[in-house]
């Protein structure tokens, strides 16, 4: 057996396909969906990070609006400008970039953005909403995957998923969703004693930890489906997950490469829940 690919670049760009239509639409009606992205500091990945999210923005015909402070801003001034963008119609999706500098409770700031604009899905509303399967914007990754899932065709229901990784963006949610499309999950994490008689186990494999080669051919069991949410990079500065592709897939059904798999799912997501939230204003207004 050998892991087909499954190809996030391709599948992202075809959902970002379907946005367009969408987009034009709501431009039809006199709406053009705004992003307001903000970035507190200078790390140089979020400012990578932030100028993708413009960039795609930008592609798709959507309104974007980078708000860029020093890392001296305080906790005050941010939840101001958020309560501001609240209220600003010509926005319809607020990001703040994470990490923030250590002086603001990031999560504070999360909650002080209106839950019909956070198309992170951080807001603990939207967070409760998501685990009680009710509608709401999914955190940008988790929902990516699920996308990238639904795309090989594999029936979830019955399937022993295991998931490496238990933060709030990423590890938590993604188990939440898998069990919601009935899938038997487990989580392993940090405190995890045995980490290879876990994942041996799982149909469905995603991981996200953030170690490069965490997972090797020893991790899995013939014909997982794998997915690998990790960024990392390696000893050559080189991008790559925390799977050792190399090993993995040879023993895989379908295998997620790095990069070019959940990357580009991340920020279509992110796309996909700001036009919806156009679309629910505009829903509303009617
Ligand atoms: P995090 O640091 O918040 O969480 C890491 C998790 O890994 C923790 O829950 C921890 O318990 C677990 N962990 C740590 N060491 C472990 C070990 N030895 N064995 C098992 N579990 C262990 O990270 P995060 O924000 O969830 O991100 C994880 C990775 O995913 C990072 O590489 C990050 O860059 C990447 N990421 C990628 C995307 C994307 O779009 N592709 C989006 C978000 C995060």
């Amino acid at each position: 057996m050998s892991g087909e690919l499954i190809n996030g670049k391709e599948i992202g760009q075809s959902i970002r396909n379907e946005l367009v239509e969408r987009i034009e639409k709501l431009k039809k009606q006199g709406i053009v969906p705004g992003l307001a992205v903000i970035l507190v500091g200078d790390n140089a990945a979020s400012k990578t990070y932030v100028s993708n999210k413009q960039k795609t923005c930008e592609s798709l015909g959507m309104h974007s609006k980078l708000l860029s402070f020093e890392s001296t801003l305080t906790e005050r001034e941010l939840i101001d400008t958020i309560q501001s963008l609240n209220n600003d119609t010509e926005i319809n999706g607020i990001l703040v970039q994470l990490p923030l500098p250590k002086h603001i409770t990031e999560s504070a700031v999360l909650s002080a953005i209106s839950p019909d604009k956070d198309v992170d899905g951080f807001h603990p509303t939207n967070v409760g909403k998501m685990f009680l399967g009710q509608e709401t914007f999914l955190p940008c990754t988790p929902y990516g995957v699920m996308k990238l899932l639904e795309h090989t065709g594999i029936e979830l229901a019955g399937k022993h998923a295991v998931v490496v990784g238990r933060s709030h963006i990423v590890g938590k949610p993604m188990g939440q969703l898998l069990l919601q499309k009935d899938a038997t999950v487990t989580y392993a994490h940090s405190k995890t004693p045995d980490l290879q008689a876990i994942t041996r186990q799982a149909d469905i494999l995603v991981v996200a930890v953030g170690i490069v080669n965490l997972i090797t051919a020893d991790h899995i069991k013939d014909g997982a489906v794998i997915i690998d949410v990790g960024m990392n990079r390696n000893e050559n500065n080189r991008l790559c997950g925390d799977v050792d592709f190399a090993s993995v897939q040879p023993k895989s059904s379908f295998i997620t490469p790095v990069p070019g798999g959940v990357g580009p799912m991340t920020i279509t997501m992110l796309m996909e829940n700001t036009v919806q939230s156009a679309e629910n204003k505009l829903r509303q207004d009617k």
